[in-house]
């Protein structure tokens, strides 16, 4: 960032001190996810950090899929994180790795353990290993299979790999320290057997590797320098550090944790998230009022305003709560000089121009955007019946009202000054035309300077304008009573989603999935990629463009 001082956050400290002191003369980061949901925001933190380490220090990242746990894991979310990651902007280049490529020297690495007396087979259930344990204030106790020679241990644990044991019969275990303070020491599990068919090894394999063995081996093999991970795998960092050097790799990899993103009054959990859509509250993961990466895509976010938002948030050891406030403010900075400002009018009322000649029309000229000449101009049909907001007319105005009311005039924008001269309501008493009278001397761009309104409102040309649909949307939680019940349960909010159905310009026709732009006094709004079709327009807000939210000072 230009102009400001920037300091390190302490991953780069970490590094920058590695470096110097030659614990490696280069940078590699990964990221690592599970392919058992789709990307969030949180993700989009991790991933971008990575990235930007490999970057900033001339290094390499990895693409790495976690696949290690066959039960939960998909091809289809395997896609969907790929394609979410490249449009977030990182860039794997070649270098696409899953976990599972490295079973057989995961199987060779825990050969090495047991040769070494370091891993043992373990006939306990689960139910005893638990028990054996021990708590946090008490220490485990040794299983009485801890004792057995190696050459034992290297017979049962190709019996188990042949398929010789029911699931859960054996586990193979590390040989570390039942009284360790730190429980994830007690001689953790390293392979479990289990008959799952796995997405990519098939029936291959009838045992599989556990998360905290597996993961500091894909590190050492793909020679990762800096393992990024969340906070909560600070405890297992001992047994990650215990696999590198027990395994002996040359230039073991370093686990660094940091912080979880959360966001306020949104739900991230990929549990959470799941429970959403499996209970059809949600249209799918890419619903706009989630928080995942495909959903703030369909929404209408970039990857410039995702990235912005990283780098506001830092990096940091304690975990605390970012307001989602902070995304909208960098969606909107990051449109405003981009997207032309369009109108459309959410909430029609008609206004009819009584002096305006029938059946005329004319072309306006107007800047898409007045601060970006960049973008151009576009033309707006004018003519004797325009669609106005019904909130812009008001029978009887409140003080300080300087929109439309009997007697008033107001500016069109890009068009001429109004006078409201009268209205027509309905039966009920529902206003349902306004009319007025227009003054040609007034036409903008004409420089006309006779007098001056206070008002200047938005409009469509009646005959001209697009039918489109406006999906307004809330958090998809009630703010007032937090996230979760507490039963567990999502605390709805249930106005997160209002269907409007409005008018938008002709220029908008041809809007295509994804294209956003500003509709003045109403927000961003971005051509939703699923239901939006040539004619039926369907458009997302994405963020209004008011907000009272304020920078946090720079740190
Ligand atoms: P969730 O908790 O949402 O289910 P997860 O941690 O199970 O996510 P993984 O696929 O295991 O998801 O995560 C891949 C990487 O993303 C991990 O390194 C993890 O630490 C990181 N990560 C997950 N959630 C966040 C978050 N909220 N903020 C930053 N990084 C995160
Ligand atoms: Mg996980």
């Amino acid at each position: 960032m230009e102009g400001e001082t920037v300091s390190k956050n302490f991953i780069e400290q970490i590094i920058e001190k590695d470096l110097a002191e030659g614990h490696c003369s280069t940078v590699r980061t990964r990221f690592p996810p599970e392919p058992n949901g789709y990307l969030h925001i949180g993700h989009a933190k991790s991933i971008l950090l990575n990235y930007g380490l490999a970057r900033e220090y001339g290094g390499q990242f990895n693409m790495r899929f976690d696949d290690t746990n066959p039960t939960k894991e998909r091809a289809e979310f395997v896609e969907s994180i790929k394609e979410d990651i490249q449009w977030l902007g990182a860039d794997w280049e070649d270098r696409l790795f899953f976990a599972s490529d490295y079973f057989e020297q995961m199987y060779e690495a825990a050969l090495k353990l047991i040769r070494k007396g370091k891993a043992y087979v373990c006939d306990l259930s689960a139910e005893e290993i638990r028990e054996y344990r021990g708590t946090l204030t008490e220490p485990g106790k040794d299983s009485p299979y801890r004792d057995r020679s190696v050459e034992e241990n290297l017979t049962l644990f190709e019996d188990m790999k042949a398929g010789k044991y029911r699931d859960g019969e054996k586990v193979l275990r590390a040989k570390i320290d039942m009284a360790s303070p730190n429980i994830n020491m007690r001689d953790p599990i390293l392979y479990r057997v289990a008959r799952m068919t796995h997405h990519n090894t098939g029936d291959t394999w009838c045992i599989y590797p556990m998360y905290d063995f597996a993961h500091p081996i894909e590190d050492a093999i793909e020679g990762i320098t800096h393992s990024i991970c969340t906070l909560e795998f600070e405890d297992h960092r001992p047994l990650y550090d215990w696999v590198v050097r027990e395994l002996e790799y040359e230039n073991p990899p370093k686990q660094i944790e940091f912080a979880k993103l959360y966001l306020t009054n949104v739900v991230t959990g990929k549990r959470y998230i799941k429970k959403l859509v499996e209970d059809g509250i949600v249209d799918g993961w890419d619903d706009p009022r989630l928080v995942s990466i495909a959903a703030l895509r369909r929404r209408g976010f970039t990857p410039e305003s995702i990235q912005r938002f990283v780098e506001l948030c830092g990096v940091s050891k304690g975990n605390s709560s970012v307001d989602y406030a902070m995304l909208e403010y960098c969606i909107r900075e990051d449109l405003k000089l981009k997207k032309s400002r369009m109108m459309a009018v959410l909430d029609p009322i008609k206004l009819v121009i009584d002096n305006y000649p029938e059946g005329e029309t004319e072309e306006l000229e107007a800047d898409n955007n007045l601060e970006n000449e960049a973008l151009g101009k576009r033309r707006i049909p004018f003519c004797r019946e325009l669609y106005i907001e019904r909130e812009d007319f008001m029978e009887e105005p409140p003080k300080k009202y300087f929109r439309l009311f009997p007697g008033n005039e107001v500016r069109l924008m890009h068009a001429y000054f109004v006078k409201c001269t009268g209205f027509v309501k309905d039966e009920a008493g529902n206003v349902t035309e306004v009319h007025c009278t227009y003054d040609p001397e007034t036409k903008a761009g004409s420089g006309f300077t006779g007098r001056k309104v206070k008002g200047t409102i938005h409009w469509v040309p009646a005959p001209y304008a697009l039918t489109a649909q406006a999906r307004l949307y809330e958090n998809i939680v009630n703010e007032e009573l937090g996230v979760y019940n507490e039963d567990g349960s999502i605390n709805l909010n249930p106005n997160s989603l209002t269907v409007r159905n409005c008018y938008v310009e002709p220029a908008l026709a041809d809007a295509k999935a994804y294209d956003s732009f500003q509709f003045v006094r109403q927000g961003f709004f971005c051509v939703d990629a699923k239901d939006s079709k040539p004619g039926e327009l369907v458009f997302n807000r994405i963020v209004s463009l008011k907000s009272s939210y304020k920078l946090p000072a720079a740190k």
